[in-house]
């Protein structure tokens, strides 16, 4: 991943959404990104030109423009109408985005569009968000990469968040191999990363 001085950038041409450029790089804000702040605070891995991702969740696409920059293909899945449109316009100036309009918890709907990827990544905020990654681990290659991006609020927001999170953790590990789990603080509160990979 690249980066001037400490702060991470992306290298692909600027003006997606009023992100500030350094030295020609687009910054990649751990604020408003929560993949940026999992890189900024040591985790995650190299994204690099050959990969193929599906990204679920991508809302109006901020950090799949970043992810778009670096990756080979980004399958970009959304399902609510408004952030589609800001996607579609996104991906109309990077061609190696491909917006899929459709509900994550339905991977039959855009199983046909899709190939095997490489990192399967997912920012939903749903109440099932580990059943809806184990739902697209269909399209996760072997060796490939899971980074889930857990709200624990939106789990249970009576839980206790490590309690919540354990329990994801736990259900990932009897498919996955665990990399890293991380909390995304300071720049997301009761956010957690699961990075796993699946076995090859
Ligand atoms: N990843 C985005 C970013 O960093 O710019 C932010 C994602 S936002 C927290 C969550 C998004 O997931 C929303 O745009 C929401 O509409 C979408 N979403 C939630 N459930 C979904 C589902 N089942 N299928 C597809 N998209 C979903």
């Amino acid at each position: 991943m690249i980066r001037v001085g400490n702060v991470l950038v992306s290298p692909g041409e600027g003006g997606v959404y009023g992100e500030r450029t350094l030295e020609g790089y687009r910054v990649w804000d751990p604020h408003r990104s929560k993949f940026a702040a999992l890189y900024t605070l040591g985790g995650g891995m190299e994204l690099t030109p050959g990969m193929k991702v599906l990204y679920l969740g991508a809302a109006n696409g901020t950090t799949v423009s970043h992810v778009a920059d670096y990756a080979g293909t980004v399958y970009a899945v959304e399902f609510a109408p408004r952030p589609m449109q800001d996607l579609l316009e996104v991906a109309r100036r990077r061609k190696n985005i491909i917006p899929i309009m459709a509900d994550a918890n339905r991977p039959d709907e855009y199983a046909p569009f899709m190939e095997a990827v490489d990192l399967l990544y997912q920012d939903v905020a749903q109440p099932n968000q580990v059943e809806i990654a184990e739902k697209n681990l269909v399209f996760l290659r072997p060796g490939g990469y899971l980074v889930l991006m857990l709200k624990t609020r939106s789990v249970d927001v009576r839980r206790d968040p490590a309690g919540v999170l354990e329990e994801a953790r736990e259900r990932l590990e009897r498919r996955l191999e665990i990399v890293d789990v991380r909390w995304l603080e300071p720049y997301h509160h009761d956010h957690a990363a699961i990075v796993c990979t699946r076995r090859s």
